[in-house]
């Protein structure tokens, strides 16, 4: 089976985002728990959570991806900001409980300035004090381009993250297209030999998601501008084996790509048509 969705506004619920990503012609989507730019989470309904888990049985839906707000930090500089940011991971890991055993993505966090190895030290902490043996939710950490002092721009780095967490069965991580070509991996002439170099550092059997954008930018830039599916830097062909590459099937595919939602249907469309041909 071959999952591929795109982020969806979960401001009508569990069950709107599953209608909206059939119609999209998806069968699995992303959202954000909250505001992407901060603030409250929206009350879950119990009952909308089961109308979804029934529309998602009857067609199949693979794992949700859910994304962390890009206001969580948790290695921040300022002990205030790390502090609001464990509490939004643990307000959202009870959350998650309530569509249980998806997954749930986060970008590891900026260590402004306090350094890479403080920074991986401080995730891990917040990790170990939130994870907990009873969740069925599996935390993705997401390989990050590797803009300004972004954590998890190797992954040397994420291997050191999980190296430092307890409860390690409760991790893996999201493979975002973008974010690796950016951070210098070059899948466009050797998929294989980064995929081999992901197995020996952090184990395939951690990579749980594919976050699937193009780049607007050169390999190796550390920029993180998304582009359309074969309008950027790494091109058609080389999106299409990363779809069709056998590491990597059956893993949600998310669409992190600047489009409407008539873009996002195209892309989905031509996206299926490969993995069927
Ligand atoms: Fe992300
Ligand atoms: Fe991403
Ligand atoms: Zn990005």
């Amino acid at each position: 089976m071959f999952y591929i969705g795109n982020h969806l506004s979960a401001s009508k619920g569990y069950e709107a985002m599953g209608k909206q990503a059939v119609k999209l012609g998806g069968n699995v989507f992303a959202f954000f728990t909250r505001n992407p730019r901060g603030g409250q989470a929206k009350e879950i309904k119990q009952e909308d959570v089961e109308k979804y888990l029934a529309y998602a049985k009857e067609h199949e839906f693979g794992k949700l991806v859910a994304h962390a707000p890009y206001t969580m930090n948790l290695c921040a500089a300022k002990e205030d900001i790390r502090n609001f940011s464990r509490e939004m991971l643990a307000d959202d890991m009870r959350r998650m409980e309530y569509t249980p055993g998806n997954y749930y993505n986060f970008h590891p966090g900026s260590h402004v300035g306090q350094g890479a190895e403080a920074g991986i030290e401080l995730v891990a902490d917040a990790l170990n004090s939130v994870l907990e043996k009873e969740q069925s939710t599996t935390v993705l950490l997401e390989t990050m381009a590797g803009k300004g002092s972004e954590v998890g721009r190797n992954f040397e780095e994420l291997r050191e993250i999980i190296d430092r967490v307890e409860l390690k069965e409760k991790l893996g991580v999201c493979f975002d297209t973008c974010h690796v070509w950016d951070g210098g991996y070059d899948i466009v002439n050797d998929l294989d030999g980064v995929l081999t170099e992901f197995d020996k550092v952090i184990g395939l059997e951690r990579l749980c998601a594919v976050h699937f954008n193009d780049s607007m930018n050169d390999l190796g830039s550390h920029k993180d501008r998304h582009q359309k599916i074969g309008e950027g830097k790494i091109g058609l062909e080389a999106m299409k084996r990363v779809t069709l590459h056998p590491v990597l099937a059956g893993k949600p595919f998310i669409l992190e790509t600047p489009n409407d939602d008539e873009g996002y249907a195209k892309e989905i469309a031509m996206i299926k048509e490969w993995t069927q041909e």
